[in-house]
């Protein structure tokens, strides 16, 4: 078998790790199959091609709309395709990813259209919606549950397989790097998110952009690490207004490094995504009553 394709349990020989190209790392991502069951796409489409050969894929789940994990959709004919009714337009219709990434007119909305053009997405048909805790019986001995876990995306899934407690949690990915940077996400519903895998029975987890995660005592540390990533963010944006004893305006949060340590080569999409994410932590400061409008401006309240 191909190297990237992994058995993850002797007990139930019909789930594998499916890893993505190069780590899994961006434009790519890692997927779960799940007997005939595989959850998202963008494995690599070399990958993808090798997998068909030796598995027989009947359903795709996609945990939601990011071109990282729907762009070989293209490649899987004969399937049946199923995702959150909130991330069901721009997976249909690829283009709507570039309103809600909020890029429309700035440099970044060529870069993407290019992006989408060099991954050969096209347009798929969502055969069947799904939502929260809906389970599919797969062979005899395996059920997957669907778990809404909105917040990443407005549609966000992940999904538990009930009788090995083995999880996929898509882009509640365990990285260094916890993402809500488009306009369909909430920081708020993200970590309801994070606390409702956190009350799981869990034994394997696996994540778009992180490999397999063993034990319930190392997947508890990995979600309370990247728990605390939220909340030195949270930290960083209330030091900023502490540091200035003014009403604070959004756009001044710009090009500051709140969310990205160092900007990388894609620096001028994380300045948008940075801004929005920021955003979306004010909300939550708002709806704690942390800080107010003030002018218009927020001040710590
Ligand atoms: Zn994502």
């Amino acid at each position: 078998m191909d190297d990237f394709i992994q058995p993850l349990s002797e007990d139930f020989s019909d789930i594998f790790f499916i890893k993505g190209k190069n780590n899994a790392r961006y434009p790519y991502s890692n997927s779960l199959l799940v007997g005939d069951h595989l959850i998202d796409t963008g494995i690599s489409p070399n990958h993808l091609r090798k997998l068909k050969r030796t598995f027989p894929i009947k359903h795709v789940f996609l945990s939601h709309w990011h071109e990282d994990h729907i762009s070989g959709n293209y490649l899987l004919k004969n399937v049946k395709f199923y995702c959150h009714s909130n991330d069901k337009l721009p997976i249909e219709n690829v283009e709507k990813m570039i309103p809600l990434y909020n890029v429309r007119n700035t440099p970044i909305e060529d870069e993407l259209k290019s992006l989408i053009k060099l991954l050969r997405m096209h347009n798929i048909k969502i055969d069947t919606t799904v939502e929260d805790n809906d389970i599919f019986d797969i062979g005899d001995q395996l059920k997957l549950k669907v778990l809404f876990t909105p917040g990443h995306t407005a549609g966000h899934c992940a999904f538990y397989e009930l009788n090995s407690k083995i999880a996929f949690l898509g882009d509640i990915d365990l990285t260094r790097h916890p993402y809500y940077g488009n306009l369909d996400a909430s920081l708020i519903e993200f970590e309801e998110s994070i606390a409702k895998i956190k009350s799981l029975d869990l034994n394997i987890v696996v994540t778009g952009h992180r490999g397999i995660i063993e034990g319930k005592n190392q997947i508890n540390e990995e979600i309370e690490s990247y728990k605390s990533i939220l909340q030195e963010r949270d930290d960083r944006i209330l030091a900023f207004f502490s540091e200035r004893s003014r009403p604070i305006k959004l756009k001044e949060f710009k090009n500051n490094n709140i969310i990205y340590r160092k900007y990388s080569s894609f620096k001028d999409f994380e300045v948008i995504a940075e801004l929005l994410m920021v955003e979306k932590h004010l909300e939550k400061f708002l709806s704690r009553g942390l800080i107010s409008k003030k002018e218009d401006g927020y001040i710590l309240s």
